[in-house]
């Protein structure tokens, strides 16, 4: 049935005429709306039927449906944080927001603008949100040609003339959530996002953006912001190694004879085998630095795998270390979030081996998940010699996680089955 739908979907006639064809593009957006509405009914429908069963069994109302949000993640192949974001959007539609929901089934809003009327909402009481709901999606016509940040403006227009406090609460509450993040930038660079409060953000602009006015070296202003910004935050020039522990994975082959197999920084992830070599060297000569070199051993079939056992509970430092460098980022499906905690799969309180096998880097969210009744984590290595985690949730799917590969190693150096990969951290670059 299921795949007769999709295979109707699919359906495109290539020879039609062009308004036919932009009437195909138009009608199949009005199924991803349409979908979108679906989902968000079966979400609420999953959240309720949890809490439902749980009531029964006795669980207090605040323990109630505490993880539907990352099997919703699952299920839509996104990150927990997403997940969370379509519960909230799919309880709020369905509970709360009929007009905002029939607008969406209708295909009149997209499902992001939809999450973005029910977030300009959320700081309201229930019946003001279902007069913003009414007095906003009631009439699709309304809706008509208006972009993301209309949208938007609009749902928090209303939402300001009818409970201006509660936004101005809302700001206020936001301001705790300031916080920096990074994440890579194509070419081996990276971005770095400050999240803050509107008056700090534009003080630091401004403070960089009047350095590179006074500055005139030749260097352009975006390149004065940036040096200054390095400058200030970490107390030490820019042209200057950064005092801090880098760790890079290279295989053999590329560090020593002119490989190319790309090599991987923790945390950021893989870059060119001479941008690595550039690094390594530059360490090893600057007097300031310290380059250390850590072995890893690789299965010549794949990549990752060292067996470190240990009877100690918390994992110790070297194994932790591995398990970072082996999974580089959280191990739910989907998640992506950086490594905060290196835990047991099968918990040591059920005979859980603390070893890099029964080992996995998660974020904190994803680790507290997992140790809720229903779910289970099975790790194991796969014929590929690949460390996979089968995740399962309480209705019973099943989501496979798999550790990304290492670099690579066609390295002769043997050490009984096992062939070498080396492993280079170039840790504690501070001034001797
Ligand atoms: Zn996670």
């Amino acid at each position: 049935m299921i795949e007769r739908v999709f295979e109707s979907l699919m359906v495109v006639d290539p020879a039609a005429d062009e308004s036919a064809l932009v009437e195909r593009i138009a009608e199949l957006e009005r199924v991803k709306s349409a979908a979108a509405a679906g989902q968000a009914r079966a979400a609420a429908a999953l959240d309720a039927a949890r809490r439902a069963t749980e009531a029964a069994a006795g669980v207090p109302t605040a323990r109630r449906a505490r993880r539907v949000a990352s099997e919703i993640a699952l299920a839509r192949r996104d990150s927990p944080v997403r997940g969370n974001r379509h519960l909230g959007l799919a309880k709020a539609l369905v509970h709360e927001m009929p007009h905002t929901l029939a607008a969406l089934e209708a295909g009149v809003l997209t499902e992001w603008r939809a999450t973005l009327i029910v977030r300009e909402s959320a700081c309201l009481d229930l019946d003001d949100r279902r007069v913003l709901d009414a007095e906003l999606c009631a009439d699709p016509a309304d809706l008509d040609g208006m972009g993301d940040a209309r949208v938007a403006a609009a749902a928090k227009t209303i939402a300001y003339r009818l409970d201006p406090q509660a936004v101005v609460d809302r700001a206020a509450k936001a301001d705790t959530e300031r916080t920096v993040t990074i994440r890579p930038a194509p070419d081996t660079m990276t971005y770095l996002t400050a999240l803050l409060p509107v008056a700090q953000g534009v003080a630091v602009y401004a403070a960089l953006r009047r350095q590179a006015d006074v500055c005139a070296d030749g260097r352009s202003s975006g390149q004065v912001m940036a040096d200054t910004l390095v400058e200030r935050v970490t107390g030490r020039s820019a042209a200057l190694p950064t005092p801090i522990a880098v760790h890079l994975v290279v295989s053999d082959e590329t560090l020593l004879s002119g490989g190319s197999t790309p090599a991987q920084i923790g945390g950021y992830g893989p870059i060119p085998a001479a941008v690595a070599r550039g690094l390594v060297a530059g360490a090893a000569t600057d007097a300031r630095s310290r380059a250390t070199l850590r072995r890893l051993y690789a299965h010549p079939a794949s990549g990752a795998l060292v067996a470190m056992e240990s009877r100690a509970r918390l994992f110790p430092r070297g194994l932790a270390a591995f398990i970072e460098l082996r999974d580089q980022r959280c191990r739910t499906p989907y998640c992506d979030a950086p490594i905060r905690h290196r835990d047991h799969a099968r918990p040591w309180a059920s005979g859980g081996a603390t070893n890099a096998g029964n080992g996995l880097g998660m974020c904190e969210r994803c680790n507290y998940v997992k140790d809720v009744a229903g779910w289970h984590v099975e790790p194991s290595i796969d014929e590929k010699h690949r460390h996979t985690a089968e995740f399962t949730t309480p209705t019973g799917a099943q989501y496979r996680s798999e550790a990304p590969p290492l670099p690579r190693t066609p390295s002769r150096i043997e050490i009984s089955e096992l062939e070498v990969a080396v492993g280079i951290a170039i840790s504690d670059l501070h001034a001797a």
